[in-house]
């Protein structure tokens, strides 16, 4: 189903959700104040839900909100949103019955600054992008180039495994297809190339990325799996990190990060894309979410009834991985 029709969809539903008082708010997405962009819309208001949008620029991850908002919910949900919205009911964070997931089957979301390499163009200066199955057509001073949408999409959505939401109340639209061989291949690029240098040299390399990192918090606060009431480097007694960004320190709040979140992370990517500073995040995240996949079996929020992965034990477990 083609964006425009879920989208008249999506309106109805979430009109009809308000009036039949079946939720208390909707979340879902508007159009933003900048081109090719969207934000955010949390709603009560029915009247609201005409501003809501399905398109190619939805790239928040929703369910981030959901801890913070009491009663019931209508929450739009790409594939990756709907995994952290099940990881946060295995995790007690929130209640299933309290919500409605309304899903969108996903076929990717673009990155504006990819586009913007394509032409060597400024978003302000591209008049149109749109997506054509699977090419993305860009008009520039009228004039229209197409490229493979490959080369337009988010790196973790090259890579993506559950484009259509497993869980969910509301479909809008046909099941999307997961990411083929070559698309996961492209992903993975950058973090093969860090994988294969050598452990000084990577060492190095994100000694130089951290020393970037100016502690803004963007990836933590972004980040659905990221939830503890109080973060240990807000922590005084004892101070984990100073609060000054040294690299020293910043790496140790990302590192620490990754543990917290492993087997949580659902590999939506919120975290590479908010870095004020372009950090490439991504290729921490990921590696521990292909971990997780290799010695636990076990993909965050694919499924609901399974236990979340730090809070079981068995006695036959191995102990391999301990090194
Ligand atoms: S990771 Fe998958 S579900 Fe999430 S935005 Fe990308 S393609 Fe869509
Ligand atoms: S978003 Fe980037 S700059 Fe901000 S704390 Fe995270 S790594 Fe550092
Ligand atoms: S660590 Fe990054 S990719 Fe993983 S769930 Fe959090 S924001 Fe998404």
């Amino acid at each position: 189903m083609k964006d425009g029709k879920m989208e008249q969809k999506l309106r109805r539903e979430a009109k009809e959700l308000l009036e039949r008082g079946r939720v208390d708010c909707i979340i879902g997405f508007e159009n933003g104040s900048l081109k090719f962009t969207t934000t955010p819309l949390i709603t009560s208001d029915k009247d609201n839900t005409s501003r809501l949008v399905v398109n190619p620029f939805t790239e928040n991850n929703l369910s981030v909100y959901l801890p913070e908002i009491k009663g019931r919910v209508g929450i739009v949900a790409k594939g990756c949103d709907s995994r952290s919205i099940v990881s946060l009911v295995q995790d007690n964070k929130v209640v299933r019955e309290d919500l409605v997931i309304i899903g969108i089957p996903c076929s990717g979301i673009i990155d504006l600054a990819k586009v913007e390499g394509l032409v060597g163009k400024d978003r302000d200066e591209i008049d149109d992008i749109v997506r054509d199955g699977d090419k993305v057509v860009l008009t520039v001073n009228g004039d229209k180039e197409e490229f493979p949408i490959q080369e337009a999409l988010f790196d973790n959505c090259l890579a993506c495994e559950q484009p259509t939401p497993q869980e969910y109340d509301i479909l809008l639209g046909e099941p999307t297809s997961a990411a083929g061989d070559k698309e996961k291949t492209k992903s993975q690029e950058k973090i093969d190339s860090l994988k294969a240098v050598s452990p000084d040299e990577r060492w190095a390399f994100w000694q130089s990325e951290f020393s970037r990192c100016i502690r803004c918090y963007a990836c933590r606060n972004v980040c659905p799996a990221c939830f503890c009431e109080r973060c240990f480097v807000e922590e005084t007694e004892p101070p984990w990190v100073l609060a000054i960004p040294r690299w020293q320190d910043n790496l140790i709040f990302q590192v620490t990060r990754n543990f917290h979140v492993a087997g949580r992370c659902t590999d939506c990517g919120e975290c590479e894309r908010v870095c004020p500073v372009d950090i490439p995040l991504r290729s921490l995240s990921r590696e521990m979410y292909d971990i997780v996949a290799e010695l636990f079996h076990y993909r965050a929020g694919m499924d609901k009834e399974a236990l979340p992965l730090m809070a079981c034990y068995e006695a036959t477990d191995t102990q391999d991985f301990i090194r």
